[in-house]
């Protein structure tokens, strides 16, 4: 039997449908496409943290449960008393530990359309339905629509990214709040950018019995030791939990986390620079009369009509990885950007205003 049709007769058909998450090599480009902080941490603090791993046991295993670092976390993020806090290896993984939790049930997951590619990928790999909710031609939040849409299908999950990636959008509070109450099933608010939208639901954790929340560690700095974290009630965080392997996060994480929690101040102030080249980005790129939408978070998505691939590549073969949507059926005009150092930023805006 060749193998090829062993993987016939073995593998789900939904998994040989699908497509990898493809990352674009980036070796010897500015990296501006995939939402990292690209200032990494300052010398001095690096020699502080390189001491902080010097006598990790890596040879044992890793605290599966590590108690004073998920406390430390817990009021890192804020979360009301009687508000668990689960890890992930990345929020990646903790999306795939709640669709798993559903998967079987038939019923469908849920998100506005475009948002993170992750919700629909892992959806259509463990067999189960996924519905996009187009988002409006201005990339907010079509609360009819949604409620329509959870009405008919009673998703078992809804995944809101707030703020929202490709836009960067921040719907209105008071749409996400009606639509966990409609809502049949889990609303995952997926904070990811929250140290630039300096917005969030943790405060609201416990008042609804579907509303859970994802943060991660990635976007504002520390994007190499992969950390999520998931909050919500404990008896949620108890059943989900049982889906964790054992040692999801190493030791070299767990310790690397503990180290930033004592000096989070230095990525709170690299945000404040980010989001203020954001800003000065926008401007930038409204002048040169290419639609941009205002953005919560730490990229910007532009528009370039009939323009996009050669933008691209014309950036591409300038030294400047972004982001393009090859073959979206909506987003394929559209370019999306992650905030740099300002010389990175600079040079975007000086080699894009060249190839218009
Ligand atoms: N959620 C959103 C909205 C994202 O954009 C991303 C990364 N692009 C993630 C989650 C995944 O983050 P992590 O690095 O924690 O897996």
């Amino acid at each position: 039997m060749s193998s090829q049709s062993l993987m016939a007769a073995l593998l789900r058909p939904e998994l040989l449908a699908s497509k990898a998450y493809a990352v674009v090599p980036s070796t010897g480009l500015i990296k501006l496409d995939a939402m990292e902080n690209p200032y990494g941490l300052p010398e001095l603090l690096r020699q502080a943290w390189l001491e902080s791993l010097s006598d990790a046991p890596i040879n044992r295993y890793p605290d599966p449960h590590p108690e004073s670092l998920i406390a430390a976390l817990k009021r890192h993020i804020g979360l009301p008393a009687g508000i668990e806090l689960m890890l992930g290896n990345g929020s990646d993984e903790l999306i795939q530990i709640l669709v798993t939790a559903v998967a079987g049930a038939g019923r469908p997951i849920m998100a506005v359309d475009p948002s993170f590619v992750m919700y629909r990928l892992l959806a259509e790999q463990l067999g189960l339905p996924f519905v996009g909710v187009p988002l409006d031609a201005e990339f907010q939040l079509d609360l009819p629509a949604m409620l329509r849409a959870i009405a008919e299908h009673q998703p078992a999950i809804v995944f809101l990214d707030w703020p929202n990636n490709p836009s960067g959008s921040l719907f209105p509070e008071a749409d996400l709040a009606a639509i966990i109450q409609a809502a049949p099933g889990l609303v995952v608010v997926d904070e990811a950018y929250h140290a630039f939208s300096q917005t969030t639901f943790a405060g609201r954790l416990g008042q609804y019995p579907n509303l859970l929340l994802l943060r991660t560690l990635s976007k504002e700095g520390l994007a190499g030791l992969r950390l999520g974290m998931l909050a919500g009630p404990s008896a949620w965080i108890q059943e989900l939990d049982k889906l964790r392997l054992p040692y999801n996060i190493n030791i070299l994480t767990q310790r690397s986390a503990a180290f930033y929690l004592q000096h989070s101040t230095v990525l709170d102030e690299q945000a404040d620079i980010l989001r203020a080249e954001r800003d000065k980005m926008f401007r930038a790129i409204t002048t040169m009369r290419l639609p941009v939408w205002p953005s919560a978070a730490n990229f910007l998505l532009f528009h370039t009509p009939g323009k996009a691939a050669q933008v691209y590549s014309g950036l591409k073969n300038a030294g400047i990885l972004i982001k393009a949507f090859t073959g979206h059926p909506r987003l394929g005009d559209y370019l999306r950007v992650s905030v740099g150092k300002p010389a990175e930023n600079s040079r975007f805006l000086s080699v894009l205003e060249s190839l218009l």
